[in-house]
């Protein structure tokens, strides 16, 4: 008979198909509102129908709503969907009455079942959330920065041509400028690395409607969108992107303590990227829209180095667009690098991320539970 810590973590899925049945399961055992999304034009590799999943516990008119979402970035959404299943075993009650919780599992299933951090048209859902009226302009670097790193080659990604390539231009105009182009999102190569899309993707719109419809009767709104890949290894790692001097970053603070502090500085460059079109902003604003407050953050576990992190992205991106002609063996081992850097199969990496993710969901639920309701 498995131990405690062998059964919490079986929390942890190996396949999208895997995870969303356990998610289904559990949260109908909870007796959650469920409402699926068929995705319209993509399914799994095998043939599986793919669906974005909303589950909604605790009372449809609840003022105080914890949103937390996972998959917005295909091979780190094992994490937060881990973290969303261990939520769902272990509750019981909210700690005051007019509180729920809605559970977005799978923001991005294609990329999920695919082991690709890009939706079915290569483009970063979270860089997606922008007016596509009037995308913001290409910045000067972006044609030099995108070609760097998007060589086609017929073996994959070539890693240290790209390195020295990056080296060589961060040595005339500086890391920071050259992290920011890479992270930030652009909107001119379809192909490239941060594409932010030139339209409103099935995601981006199946979101905004869950989104829009769930939280229009709320006061009070906590938003986490989980991650993986940024910070410590193993290490909770807070993206707030409320202004430092807003009540929202307060709250986050008060909430979570000093890691919420480190939101902006927890880079190589020390200085966070000018990032455009996030998802977290766009929850933010629609609760913001229907009157509630609100306490955002994406929370990232890390995993390893910025330069293996960088590696995963250039394999990504190849796999994605250049990959027509690889073997099914390279694919599958390309696709298994990429899906480990995100997702460690580590025992300590997953049981620390659910000691971790449960201590910040009640201590979100516990801070809002006290939030004053006006
Ligand atoms: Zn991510």
């Amino acid at each position: 008979m498995p131990d405690a810590a062998g059964l919490a973590l079986s929390a942890f899925s190996e396949s999208y198909e895997q995870a969303r049945e356990k998610f289904l399961i559990q949260a109908e055992s909870v007796g959650a509102d469920i409402q699926s999304y068929a995705h319209p034009s993509s399914f799994a590799a095998g043939g599986t129908p793919l669906a974005l999943d909303a589950a909604w516990v605790g009372p449809r008119d609840a003022k105080h709503v914890m949103v937390m979402i996972s998959g917005t970035h295909g091979p780190e959404s094992y994490a937060g969907a881990a973290i969303q299943l261990d939520w769902l075993n272990s509750h019981k009650a909210f700690p005051s009455p007019s509180m729920a919780m809605l559970l977005i599992h799978g923001a991005n299933p294609f990329g999920w079942a695919h082991c690709s951090r890009t939706t079915e048209n290569n483009v970063d859902l979270n860089r997606n959330f922008i007016n596509h009226q009037q995308p913001p302009s290409p910045s000067p670097l972006v044609d030099r920065v995108q070609s760097l790193l998007s060589p086609s080659s017929a073996k994959g990604p070539r890693f240290m041509s790209v390195v020295l390539g990056l080296v060589k231009l961060l040595l005339r105009v500086g890391i920071t400028k050259v992290v920011n182009e890479i992270s930030n999102g652009q909107y001119s190569h379809p192909k490239g690395i941060g594409f932010g899309g030139n339209h409103a993707e099935w995601s981006n719109q199946t979101l905004t409607q869950i989104l829009t419809e769930g939280l229009k009767q709320a006061d009070q709104v906590a938003i986490i969108d989980w991650h993986t890949g940024i910070g410590d290894y193993a290490e909770p790692c807070f993206l707030c992107f409320d202004a430092p001097d807003s009540e929202a970053y307060q709250r986050a603070c008060n909430w979570w303590g000093e890691g919420v502090e480190k939101s902006s500085t927890n880079y190589a460059s020390g200085q966070r990227p000018d990032y455009q079109g996030l998802l977290i902003n766009a929850a933010r604003d629609i609760a913001q829209a229907a009157g509630a407050k609100t306490t955002s953050s994406v929370i990232e576990f890390g995993t390893y180095a910025n330069h293996k992190m960088l590696k995963g992205l250039l394999i990504d991106r190849w796999m994605r667009c250049d990959a027509d002609d690889a073997s099914p063996e390279s694919v599958a081992r390309l696709q298994e690098q990429v899906l480990r850097l995100f997702y460690p199969t580590d025992a300590q990496w997953r049981a620390r991320v659910l000691e971790q993710g449960a201590r910040i969901v009640s201590q979100g639920l516990a801070g809002l539970s006290a939030e004053h309701t006006d």
